[in-house]
């Protein structure tokens, strides 16, 4: 069965409330009923609910951007799997912002997918390496590293589970991965989960290429075999691109 392709855009901590309505509101125009790939928006989580409101009945999707593993209690400023539950379709877990600027460890990581597994919400797991990582050679293993990290409790992948590969050297910097390093290192990834989990689940895998992508771009990482979609950052602020971004990875996994 083909892989069907899923673009996300991570909205990060930008738009107030009116310019983040406007950006749903176009996206919603320019993406509606685009076939064969999922589309998934992940504002602030103050616009999730109002987003999710937006989007009912359209083909577009929300996601979160962060969640706490545990269900509920004093945890100041934190949210909960169960209080996204209903409201969101995907959770991004593991961004490197989350690891890089506020010390999230592998086994955060884990929990936190555990806890978005057992709600049944799907997860977009980031992984990626530095760029002296990458310079010294370790990318399969910092790759490897995380992603059994993450993986340490987990039984079975559900249908459509998405791994996102977002090198940190890339992410917000203008410096896009060359396709065949992105696709290098997405096969890894396919590999890596196939060796914890079968060659069944690591085929129905998803894994999303994320970092500096832009609507120039889009079309060759989307065309490389083990690259099923993009996680956009930046991109995704501006309707104009996020909507040809969508749409290069639909025409170019559709041809
Ligand atoms: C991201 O935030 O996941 C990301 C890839 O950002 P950008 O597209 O801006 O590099």
């Amino acid at each position: 069965m083909p892989r069907r392709p899923i673009v996300a855009g991570n909205w990060k901590m930008h738009l107030n409330r009116s310019a983040a309505a406007e950006l749903v509101s176009a996206l919603r125009g320019g993406l509606d009923g685009l076939a064969g790939i999922d589309v998934v928006l992940c504002p602030p989580a103050p616009w999730l609910a109002e987003t999710a409101d937006h989007l009912r009945g359209s083909s577009l999707e929300v996601g979160a951007q962060n969640v706490y593993w545990e269900p509920h209690g004093a945890f100041t400023g934190e949210v909960s799997a169960a209080m996204l539950t209903g409201l969101v379709d995907y959770v991004i877990i593991g961004h490197s912002e989350r690891r890089h600027v506020f010390g999230e460890t592998d086994e955060d990581t884990a929990k936190k997918l555990d806890a978005v597994l057992g709600l049944g919400m799907q997860p977009i797991l980031a992984v990626g390496e530095l760029r002296e990582e990458r310079e010294a050679g370790q990318t399969p293993a910092i790759l490897e590293r995380q992603l059994r990290a993450a993986f340490a409790n987990v039984d079975r992948l559900p249908e459509g589970f998405v791994v996102a590969y977002e090198p940190v050297w890339a992410i917000g910097t203008g410096l896009t991965a060359t396709p065949e390093i992105a696709q290098q290192a997405c096969a890894h990834v396919r590999r890596i989960v196939a060796e914890r989990f079968g060659d069944g689940p690591a085929e129905a895998c998803r894994v999303q290429y994320g970092g500096s992508v832009n609507a120039e771009n889009a079309a060759a990482l989307a065309a490389q075999s083990d690259i099923d979609g993009l996680l956009v950052g930046g991109a995704s602020l501006n309707a104009e691109a996020f909507t040809a971004i969508c749409r290069a990875v639909a025409a170019t996994k559709g041809s």
